[in-house]
């Protein structure tokens, strides 16, 4: 107690002092000044500067030991009177001193200035940054194209420190620190789309437009066309604090999205074997509604009329098919340009399909194996004489004359033994009827059925012609028993 009462003493002499004294001091420096010239009017202000902090400091020692030591005032007092000369030599040291240290404070003390805690350097005064915040904030709105604002108040920190001259930031240096800092905060937007980060952008109109972006890509300079265009996914745009560094350019945002999202999964085949499969998926799909027109082919059919004119097995088409046409008035939906649904307004047939017309034999077949009686193969005119000696040799037949392509049919049921050339019968054709009988028709135009063939009476097997050993379109008729040749008018 004694002790902190000793320092309080001295420190209530010193103050009692110089209020006594003030005007003394003051009187003096007016004294010295008329002597020294110019050169002490720095010293002199520097005096008052350096006397207004002392008092500073004594008004507060004063204010919180005051009540303590009003009590003791005038023993202080009487002391102080019987001491004044000591005191006043003493003060006069005291402040001295403080000017010198004023001096250096104000020549060798700078600022260290942070933004948000980190330190970017020194400066002669705060103003030389403060007077920089606009220019920075403009500066970074030209590179970025962002709003950023620094507050002097709570963004930046001032540090006294001693220093020399050359670590000294110009206002130009502070400019470049700041434009150049990537982690400066600044207001922007995060882009979510159903609720995952995809990116952070400049302002709500960028992270608009981004989805215009998307949204074009898929529907042109036809989005009037549709009653509905829209993201399907659940985009929202919200204002969050974060880095300059970190903000996405919109160039870079549309990239990514039509980059797409790799989904992965496992998937077990049948031996067991797991297999992980990629799957490319789309961040944002685009969905459209609009009407649509579409041309569509309508498919023809074919008919089949079956018909008692023809024997069974006989087909033939009368009349072939061809594909209509139509066209359909539909409400579509689209994601990312595929049909997802389709509901039909209306429709309009343009061209009406044509059906294939088939008829089909019904008719029972005559029975294949022979009759024992024959038919006149050809429609003609029979030369009756013509079977037996003639010119020297046996006309083992009889001719029948007609046009050439007249039909030939076979003259009973059989099996086709001969079908093609056959000497000077040239294009010929055999019918064993069984029981050792066989009919042959020559210098046939064409031939129709092939060997092995079973045949019914009166089916067309050929057609009159004039080939091998002829001279002119006939058909040669023959009729044989084992093999020996039968004048076939006796058969008709
Ligand atoms: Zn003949």
């Amino acid at each position: 107690m004694a002790k902190w009462q000793t320092v309080i003493e001295k420190l209530w002499v010193i103050g009692a002092m110089i209020t006594d004294t003030v005007d003394e001091i003051v009187d003096e420096s007016a004294e010295m000044l008329k002597l020294g010239g110019e050169r002490l009017t720095d010293l002199a202000a520097l005096l008052v500067t350096g006397l207004d902090w002392i008092l500073d400091q004594i008004a507060w020692g004063i204010t919180f030991f005051g009540i303590h030591f009003l009590r003791r005032a005038h023993d202080f007092r009487m002391s102080l009177v019987k001491n004044k000369r000591a005191i006043q030599n003493g003060a006069l040291y005291f402040i001295i001193s403080g000017l010198v240290i004023t001096f250096l404070f104000a020549h060798y003390i700078n600022y260290s200035y942070a933004y948000n805690g980190r330190t970017l350097g020194i400066v002669r005064e705060q103003k030389d940054v403060l007077d920089v915040l606009n220019l920075v904030s403009e500066e970074l709105t030209q590179e970025y194209g962002l709003k950023v604002a620094i507050s002097g108040d709570s963004d930046i920190t001032f540090t006294p420190v001693l220093s020399f001259k050359k670590e000294i930031d110009n206002p130009d240096a502070v400019l470049k620190k700041f434009t150049y800092m990537g982690d400066i905060q600044t207001k922007a937007y995060g882009f979510f789309v159903n609720g995952i980060r995809i990116g952070t952008v400049q302002s709500e109109e960028i992270g608009n437009s981004i989805v215009q972006a998307i949204i074009k890509k898929y529907v042109g300079d036809d989005e009037d066309k549709y009653e509905y265009v829209g993201i399907n996914e659940n985009v929202r745009i919200t204002e969050e604090d974060t880095q300059l560094s970190k903000i996405n350019s919109k160039n870079s945002m549309i990239k990514i999205i039509e980059q797409g999202t790799t989904n992965e999964y496992r998937t077990t085949d049948e031996n067991g074997n797991e297999t992980v499969v990629k799957e490319e998926v789309p961040i944002m799909t685009v969905k459209t509604i609009g009407e649509e027109t579409f041309t569509e082919v309508l498919e023809y059919e074919e008919e089949v009329i079956e018909s008692d004119d023809y024997y069974e097995g006989d087909e033939f088409v009368t009349q072939w098919g061809s594909e209509g046409k139509q066209v359909v008035t539909s409400r579509v939906t689209r994601i990312n340009g595929e049909v997802t649904e389709r509901e039909d307004l209306s429709t309009e047939v343009i061209i009406e399909p044509v059906n294939t017309i088939r008829i089909k034999g019904t008719k029972e077949k005559p029975p294949t194996a022979g009759t024992g009686t024959f038919i006149l193969p050809v429609n003609g005119g029979v030369d009756t004489s013509s079977f037996g000696w003639r010119w020297g040799r046996m006309h083992e037949g009889i001719d029948i004359g007609a046009p050439t392509g007249t039909p030939i049919y076979a003259a009973d049921g059989g099996t086709v033994v001969t079908a093609g050339w056959y000497g000077g019968y040239g294009l010929c054709v055999d019918i064993d009827h069984g029981n050792g009988y066989m009919t042959r028709y020559g210098h046939c135009s064409s031939i129709y059925v092939s060997v092995g063939e079973q045949v019914f009476q009166g089916q067309n097997i050929a057609a009159v012609g004039s080939t091998g050993w002829s001279t002119g379109p006939h058909c040669h008729f023959e009729i044989r028993i084992d093999g020996v040749a039968y004048n076939p008018l006796d058969f008709l």
